[in-house]
């Protein structure tokens, strides 16, 4: 989200706070592609690993992911755990 200032959106949606970068991405894909990613984020990352989702992201959103986004965000320790 580099040249794009949501600040605005998140104050009036207090007090849930802005969905973690893997959350962001998930929000700006269309939806077929939202349940393919999900569905790989729930796999085993012994199977579909952090790497491969990463570079899944990357073909299709310019938001950097790192290794720890997508681990924090499978683990639901991210900002879009309720
Ligand atoms: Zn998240």
């Amino acid at each position: 989200m580099s040249d794009v200032d949501l600040s605005e959106f998140y104050r009036h949606s207090q007090p849930k706070k802005p969905p973690c970068k893997v959350g962001i991405v998930i929000g700006a894909l269309k939806p077929a592609e939202q349940k393919q990613l999900t569905a790989a984020l729930e796999t085993d990352n012994n199977i579909i690993t952090s790497a491969a989702i990463i570079k899944w992201c990357e073909s299709r959103n310019p938001l950097p992911l790192i290794s720890n986004n997508v681990v924090s965000h499978r683990k639901g320790t991210c900002t879009c755990a309720k």
